[in-house]
């Protein structure tokens, strides 16, 4: 896709594919800003995507060969840094795309990091202990020659967390035979790992979700919240919510969907949910994912996966605030329809930054070798999440844009100068 035209009429359907629909908003963000084609030819995909299967021996004694991806988008600012994710869904198109975002989360966030993506096809929810570690280590030795501490630093996604990190930090040191706790994040916290790490994400959705109530005027006390998901952002989130005393009034998972009029007790919640963020099955009266988007509500927080709220759904949407904490959650079409109904919507690039901002703080104390306390890390944290959100809203405001817009804009801004800086256009 290479002209304004074509990507005009592309997007005039539903477009719910995710590696189209963010080059047409890196298009018009850098066509807003004034730079030629030329750029934007560098940006719209990856620079490199590795793809790679490899052969994994499970506990019936088979061998199954899994594939996997590794997308590095631009280097043009600094190494390229992003999540891991371990899903059935993974294709390359989807990897390439969250790449993209990575960059523009990082250039919003002023990280000195390009974006970078990797994903393995598979469902460790049907997988043993042992298979999930086989799969994290094999998928480092096979990717092992692009990444590293100065060149892309993976992190936790979709179905990741500190354990896969651990086994992936202890197969690339020793690939390299030196310890080295700079080449991914998200590590537990005896491994090199930051304080803050884990809820990070959730955190930084947290002072997004204060900072929009200030502008809206709404009061988080009186504040209705649906968090829809219920995994490391979306269980995070929904207690942030719950010890502000905010009303939580529904949450799901991959199963269904509880709403509850007179709140519900996230405690009770969160001692009852299992690793993958499982909890609705326990309980009756559920209601479906796509019934609870719609359900009253304030605030709204898609904390689960993409293409959740589409141009079938988004003029159902009764909340006023709505902060994507999953990557993707809202298309394009969706994104028009709420904005003109007066929605406020944190897009996910600037929303779900929290969890990226920390990493970027385990690796700067990786590489210096010591460890800042939890409080330094929640207030660089949150001075840093306040200032993305209103660096984001003034853009709005001054180019007279939705929020996504305007975070494409201050995202992609810092990447288009240092590709000029270095001479690549
Ligand atoms: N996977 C997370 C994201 O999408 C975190 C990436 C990182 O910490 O590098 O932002």
């Amino acid at each position: 896709m290479t002209s304004g035209s074509s990507i005009a009429n592309e997007i005039e359907k539903e477009n719910t594919d995710v590696l189209e629909s963010t080059q047409a908003v890196i298009l018009k963000a850098l066509e807003t800003l004034g730079y030629d084609k030329q750029v934007y030819e560098i940006l719209k995909n990856p620079l490199r995507t590795l793809s790679v299967r490899f052969p994994v021996k499970m506990d019936d004694g088979s061998v199954r060969v899994f594939t996997g991806y590794r997308a590095q988008h631009n280097d043009a600012v600094g190494p390229t840094k992003g999540g891991i994710r371990l899903h059935p869904d993974v294709t390359q198109e989807e990897i390439e795309a969250l790449a993209i975002w990575m960059s523009i989360k990082c250039g919003i966030a002023d990280l000195p990091y390009g974006g970078g993506k990797g994903g393995i096809q598979c469902d460790p929810r049907d997988m043993s202990f042992a298979e999930i570690e086989r799969v994290s280590r094999a998928y480092v030795r096979a990717v092992s020659q692009i990444v590293g501490p100065a060149k892309d630093i993976p992190a936790p996604d979709v179905f990741s967390n500190s354990q896969n990190m651990a086994w992936m930090v202890d197969e690339y040191s020793k690939l390299r035979e030196f310890d080295s706790p700079g080449f991914i994040t998200g590590k537990p916290l005896v491994l090199g790992g930051s304080r803050g790490r884990e809820s990070a994400t959730a955190r930084g959705v947290a002072i997004c979700i204060e900072e929009a109530a200030k502008v809206r005027g709404i009061a988080l006390a009186d504040a209705k919240v649906i968090v829809q998901g219920f995994g490391n952002a979306g269980s995070f989130v929904a207690k942030f919510m719950f010890d502000a005393g905010a009303k939580v009034v529904g949450i799901s998972d991959a199963y269904g969907a509880l709403y509850r009029e007179e709140g519900l007790d996230i405690d009770e919640l969160l001692e009852r949910r299992d690793s993958f963020g499982t909890v609705t099955r326990l309980y009756r009266n559920t209601i479906s994912n796509r019934e609870l988007l719609e359900m009253p509500c304030d605030i709204l927080i898609p904390a689960a996966i993409e293409n959740q709220i589409t141009q079938e759904n988004a003029k159902k949407i009764q909340a006023s605030i709505v902060i994507e904490a999953a990557n993707g959650p809202t298309t394009t079409a969706a994104t028009d329809i709420l904005t003109e109904n007066g929605v406020l919507l944190v897009p996910d690039v600037v929303g779900n930054s929290g969890g990226v901002i920390v990493s970027y703080f385990e690796w700067v104390q990786n590489n210096q070798g010591y460890y800042w306390n939890g409080e330094e890390v929640e207030a660089r944290l949150a001075s840093r999440m306040r200032t993305s959100f209103h660096r984001v809203y003034n853009a709005a405001g001054r180019y007279n844009v939705n929020m996504r817009l305007a975070a494409y804009i201050v995202g992609v801004q810092r990447m288009a100068e240092a590709i000029r800086w270095r001479g690549w256009v």
